[in-house]
Parts: C-alpha cells; structure tokens; sequence
C-alpha cells in the first residue's frame, strides 16, 4: 500500500514527508493504523546518529488500530486500540523465559540494523529498500510492526494519550513500580525531571510515597514535578543536593533514588543521598566513557543496592494496561504531558525546537493523522505555553 511518511533521507535530516510503500505483514506481524504518534529525544539521538540506517522512517511512540493481522498472529484482531512497544522480545531466549522480556536477547539486532524481527524490511520508495526504526517507524500513516510490539489497550483508552505510553512513561512509572519497587510510606528521589522523571515521580506518587523529592537544575521543571505529585524540590546547583536529602529525612537520606538524568555526578548524588538499605535505580543512559565515583569505604556496611534499568523493567502487556487504567480512573496524567498537537507536515519544528537547551523538556508534541490541526490543551501550565512553540 502506499502512504504518507517523514522520511528521513540521510543522517541529520530535515524530513521530508513523501510517499512510500509499505508491504503486507508477514508471519505473526500486524498492520496498524497510526491514529497518534509522540516525538521522544531518542527521535533526535537517532536523527543524529551516525550509525541510524537510512532512508529511514523514524518514529517508536505511537499508537493505533490494527488494520490487518499475518500468519500466526494470536495477540490482537483487527481493530484492536493498541499501543506500541519498542522493545519486542522473542518469548524463547534465556531472559524472556525468565519473565525479564526487557533484556531479550535477540530484539537489538534486528532493531539497530533497521529491520524487523526477520532481518528484512517492509518499506520501499520508488522500489528501493527503506529502514524501519525501532521495528516502528510511527511517523507515518500505516506501520507493519512485530506481534509483540502491540499492547491492546481498552476500548475507551484515547489514541493520543495512548501513544505516550509506550517509551518515556512505561520507562519512568517502571523504574519506581518495577526496577526500585517503592513501598507505601516511603521517600523518593528522583534526578532528571524529563520526559522519563515526571513519570517515574507518578509512579512514585502510585506506589504510594510519603515523600517525593523532584531534583533538577532548571527550576520550571521543578514547579512542573510538583504538579504531577512531587512534595518537595532540589535545585540542583544552587542547593547542596546531599544534605538537602538528608535534612528532608531525618538525616538518614531517602529510601529510594531513581537517576534520569544521565549525568554521572546525579547518580553519585543519588548513592550519598540513600540510607542504609536504600536502592539506587539508574535509568539515565550514560555515554561509554563516564566514569562513575563511587565512595568505597564503608560499602561493606551500608547495605546499598545499585541497579541499572532498561525501558523501567517493563512488562508491557501488564504495564502499559495497568497504565492506561490509571489514566482512566484519573489516577494517571496523561493530558497534561501534552505539549501540542500538530500535523505530519509539521515534524521539523519540533526537531528544532529540541535544539533548545533550555526549554524545560517535559512533556511531548503529538503528531496526529486527522484534517485538522488540534490546539494544546487549556490546562497546560504558563510554563508550558512559554516553552511550547505555540508560545
Ligand atoms: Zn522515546
Ligand atoms: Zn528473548
């Protein structure tokens, strides 16, 4: 079928929204509908990597309708609402059989060498292969995804909501619910107040903390944690992050620090900044040749736990319902992570609009595949408007 897409022509862009052909599913894929499609920084990392497959189509948020299922599909029936995971497995490795499907062995291959899960691509222009990105490639009309990449969602789940879930909400709600398993009563620390943090401070909120402590160093995003469950802030850089942790607990540090921020001297922050027992959960990617410095003396007595997590330990065929359901009894925002809603033809200001450092990043712009152009949502804050290029 033909349809229309951003494509990505060579590394570094801009996109172009042209016409391409996408081929029938094969064994246990699905043709879905794109009804929404979010725009994630890792959209940018890719648009900037060397090393991204192109043409490409990218795009891994995203949500839809199931238009046509292939051989062997089991999960889902044509139309099904169905939110999209970037990271499928194949149910038969080592970790997949373990329950640990975000550590499947056999998923990275394929996705970093821009195909789907049978090393081959269902996308062409002019009758020239094209690349998949993430086994997704949302920023088009129609996508032919893996089986395992669609999570039926229920039936009154909105699309455009739904298309959030998938990468920096299942990733921040999992790093609290999954990855560091915060109990009732607790106090939380969360480094990184992005895409990823807002999220892991609801999950935070969910799991039922006392105490939230939003740490950054732009002071919109902290206002905007607040609104999203956070009880207290740090401004990273203007307060001593440490003993403000320490002052806030007693002088015994938090229970729970979770570190989106990818910067080393957070996740130090974060060990100094636990008491004994406490977990220290790592979300944030680090570049290859960060150096974290840790303190050594005494770690024999503090009881510590360090741990790394990938996409929050999700299990997306619970999580992103579980999800979907808190946002249908009101216990979970959505909405208000939305920045704007825009049109394909709109993509590259978005793009350009991540240049900017010193926009305060929550939140995500919304590709929709309808006539008209939506306007954001009334109930975003000032801050927002001021940072939505909509402003
Ligand atoms: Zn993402
Ligand atoms: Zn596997």
């Amino acid at each position: 079928m033909k349809m229309k897409a951003a494509v990505m022509e060579s590394v570094g862009g801009p996109l172009q929204v042209q016409e391409v052909e996408l081929d029938n599913p094969k064994v246990n894929e699905v043709l879905v509908k794109i009804e929404a499609t979010s725009i994630c920084h890792s959209d940018l990392n890719a648009f900037n990597d060397p090393t991204t497959p192109t043409p490409t189509i990218l795009g891994h948020e995203g949500a839809g309708i199931v238009q046509e299922i292939g051989p062997h599909v089991k999960n889902v029936k044509v139309g099904d609402r169905v939110a999209l995971n970037w990271v499928p497995y194949c149910g038969k490795c080592e970790y997949c059989t373990s329950g640990d499907f975000h550590l499947c062995e056999e998923a990275f291959g394929p996705m970093f060498n821009g195909t789907l899960l049978d090393g081959t691509t269902r996308l062409t222009r002019n009758g020239k292969r094209m690349y998949h990105h993430s086994l997704l490639s949302t920023f088009a009309e129609y996508t032919v995804v893996p089986e395992m990449s669609c999570v039926k969602l229920p039936d009154e789940m909105p699309l455009a909501q739904a298309s959030l879930i998938g990468c920096g909400v299942a990733t921040g709600y999992g790093a609290a619910i999954n990855a560091a398993q915060v109990r009732p009563g607790t106090s939380v620390a969360v480094f990184g107040i992005g895409g990823v943090g807002i999220n892991a401070i609801q999950g935070a909120r969910i799991a039922g903390a006392q105490k939230i402590i939003a740490c950054d160093v732009k002071k919109a995003n902290l206002e905007m944690a607040k609104q999203f469950g956070a009880t207290h802030t740090i401004q990273v850089g203007e307060e001593n992050v440490e003993e403000a942790l320490k002052s806030l607990t007693g002088g015994l540090g938090v229970h729970y620090a979770i570190d989106c921020s990818g910067n080393t001297k957070a996740t130090e922050s974060a060990w100094n900044g636990v008491r004994k027992k406490g977990v220290v959960v790592v979300v944030g990617a680090f570049h290859a040749s960060m150096i974290v410095n840790l303190p050594a003396g005494g770690f024999h007595r503090v009881g510590k736990i360090l741990k790394g997590s990938f996409y929050g330990d999700t299990q997306p065929f619970r999580d992103f319902v579980n999800i979907a359901n808190l946002y249908l009894e009101g216990r979970y925002k959505l909405d208000e992570l939305i920045l704007s809603r825009i049109q394909l033809e709109d993509i590259n200001r978005v793009f350009d609009s991540f240049q900017d450092h010193t926009c305060a990043n929550v939140g995500r712009s919304l590709i929709e595949f309808k006539s008209q152009v939506l306007t954001p949502p009334k109930d975003v804050s000032e801050t927002w408007k001021v940072n939505s290029y909509y402003a």
